[in-house]
């Protein structure tokens, strides 16, 4: 499907600000043009529904996530940064594997199985983008993903 991604995306974050019980501030840079892509919507809302539980998941109490989506040559970056509890250097390349979750005690308290990003790569993937993530311990994580985006040719014209 050709879906408007920048309104898609705020649909998916409206769902999360209107259910969410925790006291964190959510902050959208989202370009205020249509930005449409070819996606599957369902595997595409799979993935933000993961990297938002995420970021809600290991959010402190007053903290903010920022939203952002950046239209770049061909395609789009979308990010979501929290200012959680962080990853650790030597996990950072582990958290796409299945079943993979930083400190198991830290964890399961948490819930999850920890297959929720191994299949946001999958799925990113198939869809011919790239997912990665940067995180800092203490500090917090943003969790980056692309979709490949065909220019509208009546941009250049304006
Ligand atoms: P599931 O998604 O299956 O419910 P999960 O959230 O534990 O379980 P993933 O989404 O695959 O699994 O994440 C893997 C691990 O990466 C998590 O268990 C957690 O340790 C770490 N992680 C993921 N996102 C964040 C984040 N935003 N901040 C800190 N740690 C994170
Ligand atoms: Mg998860």
């Amino acid at each position: 499907d050709m879906v408007n991604f920048t309104d898609f995306f705020h649909k998916i974050i409206d769902r999360f600000e209107m259910s969410k019980q925790q006291h964190v501030t959510f902050v959208r840079n989202i370009p205020k043009k249509s930005l449409y892509v070819e996606i599957e919507p369902d595997k595409i809302t799979q993935v933000l529904d993961n990297i938002i539980s995420n970021a809600l998941k290991y959010s402190p109490e007053g903290g903010k996530i920022s939203f952002q989506v950046k239209e770049q040559d061909d395609h789009i970056e979308v990010s979501v940064k929290d200012e959680g509890i962080g990853i650790p250097k030597e996990s950072v390349k582990k958290i796409f594997e299945r079943f993979y979750r930083v400190d198991k005690a830290r964890s399961r308290k948490m819930g999850g199985t920890g297959l929720g990003l191994a299949i946001a790569k999958e799925m990113v993937e198939a869809h011919g983008g790239e997912i990665w993530v940067e995180s800092e311990e203490g500090k917090g994580t943003t969790v980056f993903f692309t979709l490949p985006y065909e220019r509208n040719q009546e941009d250049d014209w304006l």
